[in-house]
């Protein structure tokens, strides 16, 4: 069976502040409310649940709405820490256990006990790892094996540095340029690498294209390239997809006229973007994929050998 995924990081407007230099909270703004009607429309006409990875910043009416939609079997809930903070695997510990345990317990008051984790920024070292089995997660979605993601964003951090510029964005540590690109046990040790042992918690990775090459499924790259045939992971890979709230957002909500100018997702217009993923997930259902939540993938991967 072929599995494919759509994880959705819910980071707020207040999550963007330091990449965007918003020197204010924005609260009467929300991603996730400007978002919402897009969102449902990908899961009602293709038929597909999503996976989302909130934050403690997300738009709490919302909430309720997330777990019906748990209940009925549309969505699954999964962390990305309470504060998104980019430095979040350079942090200390306690500070981390913090970030998980908070957005984990208020989760758990809605009745929904979480399994997944993405950290904000993609990476993944040992001290979430311990976190999460001591929590007991299941699975982590943490590494995007994108060569070609680092080397455009290394070139965009020197180059806001020479035209005087100071990017919030953090240089990846130098081990996420060898994480594997199938789902592997992480290493306790080193999460970057595959352990020797059996362990409990897996490593989802984001996937990647084929052809052209390393192409990460989300959705700056998928709008840019557009060509269903393009968005396929190699033949034995799971097809996982990392989206945003903000790529559902409407260019002429509140929040999408705020963040225009900032984010060039929002320049290609919502009904473009959901007819581009549409015509992603008919191609992949073409080729037998099936569209289940991480969770579900997760626990299907336990009975074979990830
Ligand atoms: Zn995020």
């Amino acid at each position: 069976m072929k599995f494919a995924c759509i994880s959705i990081d819910y980071d707020e407007i207040n999550d963007y502040r330091k990449i965007h230099d918003i020197s204010e909270l924005k609260d009467s703004l929300s991603i996730t409310r400007d978002s919402s009607k897009g969102i449902e429309s990908l899961i009602r006409n293709a038929k597909v649940p999503i996976t989302a990875f909130l934050t403690g910043a997300s738009y709490r009416p919302f909430f309720e709405d997330f777990m019906d939609k748990v209940k009925d079997g549309l969505a699954e809930v999964a962390n990305h820490s309470y504060s998104h903070d980019y430095a979040l695997t350079r942090s200390d510990p306690v500070y981390i256990e913090a970030q998980i345990r908070s957005l984990h317990d208020l989760i758990a008051e809605y009745g929904v006990i979480m399994k997944g984790f993405r950290s904000p920024g993609w990476h993944l070292n040992a001290e979430i790892a311990q976190v999460l089995q001591a929590v007991g997660y299941s699975y982590t979605s943490c590494f995007n094996p994108s060569r070609l993601y680092y080397a455009m964003k290394y070139i965009w951090i020197k180059l806001s540095k020479i035209t005087g510029k100071t990017p919030a964005s953090v240089i990846h540590p130098i081990d996420t340029l060898r994480t594997p690109t199938l789902p592997y046990f992480p290493d306790p040790q080193k999460p970057h690498i595959c352990s020797d042992l059996q362990q409990t918690l897996l490593e989802i990775p984001i996937s990647v294209s084929l052809i052209p090459p390393f192409v990460p499924f989300t959705g700056y790259f998928i709008f840019k390239l557009k060509n269903p045939k393009f968005i396929l992971p190699r033949h034995e890979h799971p097809a996982i997809f990392n989206l945003h709230a903000l790529d559902f957002v409407h260019e002429n909500s509140p929040s999408g006229r705020f963040l225009k100018s900032k984010e060039g997702v929002l320049q290609t217009p919502l009904s473009i973007r959901l007819n581009v993923l549409e015509n992603i997930i008919k191609n992949l259902k073409n080729k037998g994929y099936q569209f289940v939540t991480m969770e579900t993938l997760r626990n299907n991967l336990n009975s074979h050998s990830a």
